[in-house]
């Protein structure tokens, strides 16, 4: 009987968890390692909404507006329902800019974008009174870009549900740091605190630590990481249904099911992997959430969430595989879109290992670029 290939997932944020979950319904032998601190995904806000974005880099764009229309998928194969879920639901968003010109300038773009990105949705410029009639805790005279394509996503509840059935389905889950090394026949060897088991596949899904681990096999990571640092509120209204809010400038408004709403999140690029909160960057964020929106006043703080992104040079992500390092696979760089284009890159890892054609080209997210031997 040949032998099952052994492969193991490395980092369980939105990246890992979801190659985790594809992979597991195939026949390998699949096991995943995650650390957890610092942890992107269960900090981030959870914003899909790439098609307002000013960013002009086309590969960026096709990666997250794929990663966007890949969520109702997503949905469906974990047995979500898309028009009540807790985990995602597509509840619209609000764009502001700094004046109607602007705005006039994004629905053009965003016109443009809907010829080829139905997700999109309805488009409609709309009124202080409209947005108000969509989100009532808006208090002010500007108006904004509605997309009811828009989605909100929690980011910890999604990993958790994709790892929960990936465990149905005989994934092994160990949640430690773990170090790699490689033997000569090309395999690989994971290392945790107590023991060492080699495979033949391993997947870095490690966001912004992938230079620490790649740095013992003489390999150098064009990755830096950057702080960023939300807040938790709860407020004694029925949310579900209303709409993300994104002004210009930091503050996004992410209302949630039960209650919850989300204000951030700060981008802090000398913050590196430091997870303390800093009361003065949050106040100011809350207090300028409250210059839009005065009825968070009511809303009680329930918890600061700090994470780390990883971001390239060139602010570009990259998946596939390590130069010189067969069947070593990894994904990195995802930056302030992650949740929006990670499940569709953890897709597409998986793709990869399985030898299926991919969602999108890899030779736009050329892994070489940012890896790169450390010369001696
Ligand atoms: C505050 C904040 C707000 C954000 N808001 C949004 C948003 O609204 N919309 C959006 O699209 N994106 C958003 N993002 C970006 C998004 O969260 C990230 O780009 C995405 O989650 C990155 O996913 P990942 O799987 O690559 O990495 P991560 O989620 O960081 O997961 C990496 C995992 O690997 C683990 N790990 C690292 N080293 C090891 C090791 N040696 N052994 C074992 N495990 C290890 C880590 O502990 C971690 O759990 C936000 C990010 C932050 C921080």
């Amino acid at each position: 009987m040949t032998q099952r290939k052994r492969i193991a997932l490395v980092g369980g944020g939105i990246v890992g968890a979801t190659a985790a979950f594809y992979l597991s319904q195939k026949n390998y032998e699949v096991t995943l390692y995650d650390d957890g601190v610092g942890q992107a995904t269960s900090a981030a806000a959870g914003i899909i909404c790439p098609w307002l974005s000013q960013r002009r880099n086309k590969e960026w764009y096709q990666l997250a507006s794929k990663g966007a229309a890949f969520y109702p998928q997503l949905m469906d194969d974990l047995g979500e329902s898309l028009t009540h879920s807790d985990i995602y639901q597509q509840v619209g968003a609000l764009v502001f800019k700094k004046n109607l010109g602007l705005l006039k300038k994004l629905e053009k773009t965003a016109l443009k974008r809907l010829e080829t990105a139905s997700e999109i949705g309805e488009l409609a410029l709309l009124s202080p009174k409209e947005i108000k009639a969509k989100f009532p805790l808006y208090d002010s005279e500007d108006s904004a870009l509605f997309a009811s394509g828009g989605a909100r996503v929690d980011g910890s509840l999604l990993t958790e549900k994709l790892i929960t059935q990936a465990q149905s389905n005989g994934l092994g889950y160990y949640s430690e740091k773990v170090t790699l090394s490689s033997t000569n026949s090309s395999e690989y060897v994971i290392h945790t605190k107590t023991h060492a088991k080699t495979y033949d596949t391993v997947v870095l899904a490690v966001g912004a630590w992938l230079p620490e681990l790649l740095a013992p096999l003489g390999l150098n990571v064009d990755i830096r990481p950057q702080k960023g640092q939300l807040i938790q509120l709860h407020l004694q209204e029925e949310m579900s249904n209303w709409p993300v809010i994104m002004p210009d400038g930091e503050k996004d408004i992410i209302p949630f099911a039960n209650g919850k709403i989300i204000v951030g999140a700060t981008h802090e690029n000398d913050g590196g992997y430091d997870l303390t909160p800093t009361t003065e960057k949050l106040e100011l964020m809350l207090e300028e959430a409250i210059d839009i929106a005065p009825g968070l006043k009511n809303a009680t703080i329930t918890g600061i969430r700090v994470g780390t992104r990883a971001y390239t040079s060139d602010f570009a992500p990259f998946f596939g595989v390590v130069p010189e390092y067969p069947n070593l696979f990894t994904a990195s760089g995802l930056g302030s879109s992650g949740l929006t284009s990670g499940p569709l890159i953890g897709h597409m890892l998986s793709q990869i290992i399985s030898g299926e054609a991919t969602d999108l080209p890899l030779s736009n997210y050329p892994v070489e670029h940012y890896i790169k031997k450390i010369r001696t």
